[in-house]
């Protein structure tokens, strides 16, 4: 498998009305959620080879997902049941003031209890980039089995690619969440970051300190929403490129796709990849704009030719 995404999988019941706190509202509808298998889904449909690595409720909801990564080709080897919890749910609405409003059943969930043992050496072993997020960091087993596998994956050879999520619910404290959100950097050899996040971890927008902390790291992805993106290495920016726009109606999975077109410009260029991040980053920003264009994360995910098409038609 050319990209193996290790994290969190769940169901996210999205609010069927906005305006109102979860606990107002009067239905909600399914849709499979988590940023690493977001990931997944996304490299299939840029045309290559993805697997996930986690644990779903032995329920329900976790064959479910199961089903919906299985239908678009991701190699599913890798997933555990677990016996003893559920499947994580997370309930979602929009309140008045445009924030979202989250209630989290996690208490604890499957992919909380995934173990540095359920780790699937022979899928590992296929990937040529390792991706991973912040939720697995947050709590034990989980977060000693996620960073156990970037290690793995590195001395494998492969690329370690980190996305850390600003969750603050899920975390004790601001300044854990800060701390755990950090730890991931020390194992990665790309990182990518919102604006946003970059201030909550640095304190400014400044990415030095990041690499000074961090001997592996190489590169720095900072996403800017409809503005578009810029990527940075040690010696400084190396390529930015300013978004289209477009009519955004749901923007959640857009920087999980954003993430995906860029591991898949990242191998589709070799090992020179960092000499063509401008298009790298014109691409990514397409596959992270299309996703802003319909509900849902995966429903939204592009395929090869809806990017090229994409592509052609901004100019
Ligand atoms: P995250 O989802 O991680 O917070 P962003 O919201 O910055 O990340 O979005 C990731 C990428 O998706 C952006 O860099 C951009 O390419 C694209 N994108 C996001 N929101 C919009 C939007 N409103 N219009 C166009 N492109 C967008």
């Amino acid at each position: 498998m050319t990209v193996v995404c290790l994290g969190e999988l769940l169901i996210d019941f999205v609010a069927q009305e906005t305006g109102k706190l979860v606990g107002d509202v009067s239905g909600f509808q399914k849709a499979a959620g988590g940023a690493p298998a977001n990931v997944a889904v996304a490299v299939r449909r840029l045309g290559h080879d993805s697997a996930f690595l986690g644990q779903v409720g032995d329920d329900p909801f976790g064959h479910y997902l199961v089903d919906v990564l299985h239908a678009d080709g991701v190699n599913v080897d890798g997933l555990r049941f677990s016996s003893v919890a559920r499947t994580a749910l997370a309930f979602v609405s929009l309140a008045e003031n445009g924030e979202r409003s989250f209630v989290f059943y996690r208490h604890p969930s499957a992919d909380m209890l995934y173990q540095p043992q359920d780790i699937d050496k022979k899928v590992l072993s296929s990937a040529k980039i390792f991706h991973f997020g912040s939720i697995t960091l947050i709590t034990e087993p989980s977060r000693t089995a996620t960073l156990q596998a970037a290690q793995i994956a590195r001395q494998n050879g492969a690329l370690i690619s980190y996305d850390p999520n600003l969750r603050l619910a899920l975390w004790d404290s601001p300044e854990s969440a800060k701390q755990g959100m950090l730890l991931g950097m020390g194992y990665a050899d790309i990182v990518k970051v919102s604006e946003e996040e970059l201030v909550f971890l640095v304190g400014k927008e400044d990415v030095a300190p990041l690499f000074d902390a961090n001997p592996n790291l190489k590169l720095i992805l900072i996403t800017r929403g409809a503005n578009g993106s810029a990527v940075y290495n040690r010696a400084g920016k190396i390529a930015d490129h300013k978004g289209y726009t477009v009519q955004a109606v749901d923007t959640t999975g857009a920087g999980d796709s954003f993430m995906a077109g860029v591991l898949v410009g990242i191998l589709e260029h070799g090992d020179d990849y960092e000499a063509h991040f401008g298009n790298i980053l014109a691409f990514a920003n397409a596959v992270g704009a299309i996703t802003t264009t319909g509900r849902g994360a995966i429903p939204s995910l592009p395929n090869r030719d809806q990017v090229r098409a994409f592509i052609t038609k901004m100019g």
